[in-house]
């Protein structure tokens, strides 16, 4: 147990990324910050444990859920599924289509990365719109996995991103 940090003091403000008007949380300050790293992935973990989520796999989206996804299935005893953007993945894929503000976007995900009812938890940097999460959440369960719930380091409250998904516990360390 150590001293509780500032996670927000580690998380920068980008004014007008990726387009006017639109500010970004940038995390690279805190993932290059020894303490706050290990804090981060710790408290993420601990938090997951004390909301009683025991996943089977930790199912992280492209590209910053690769980041926090691998080291809190470690924590959590579970192991890692990729989420990723099209062409990526080399075998036969799933595909999450999501709405954006203009338009649509994919996702794929390995067809047989989940074995029937295993326990999923959802794992992303950040919940803005909730589009992404939303999208992953369906396609696990209309495959017949249970979506144990979803991690996030940060979340923009007034997206109101947690409205958009389905009924599961939602871990979030820092609120915008
Ligand atoms: P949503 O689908 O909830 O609108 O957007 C969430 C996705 O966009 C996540 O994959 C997240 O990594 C990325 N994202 C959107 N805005 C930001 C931001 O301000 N900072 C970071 N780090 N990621 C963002």
């Amino acid at each position: 147990a150590y001293l509780p940090m500032d996670l927000k003091s580690l998380i920068r403000d980008i004014p007008d990324f990726p387009k006017p008007g639109i500010v970004f949380r940038d995390i690279t300050p805190l993932l290059r910050h020894p303490e706050g790293l290990r804090y981060t992935v710790d408290l993420l973990a601990q938090t997951c444990k004390q909301a009683g989520l025991t996943p089977d796999y930790v199912v992280g989206i492209e590209s910053r859920g690769f980041i926090f996804g691998p080291p809190l299935a470690y924590q959590l005893g579970a192991g890692f599924i990729p989420v990723r953007k099209p062409g990526k993945l080399p075998s036969a894929v799933h595909t999450i289509e999501y709405e954006l503000e203009y338009g649509m976007d994919c996702l794929e995900v390995h067809q047989d990365a989940f074995d029937s009812g295993c326990r999923i938890l959802i794992a992303d940097d950040l919940i803005a719109t909730g589009g992404t999460a939303a999208a992953t959440a369906k396609l696990v369960q209309k495959i017949g996995c249970e979506l144990v719930g979803f991690s996030f380091i940060i979340e923009l409250r007034d997206l109101q991103g947690r409205q958009k998904l389905p009924d599961a516990p939602i871990v979030t360390l820092v609120e915008y």
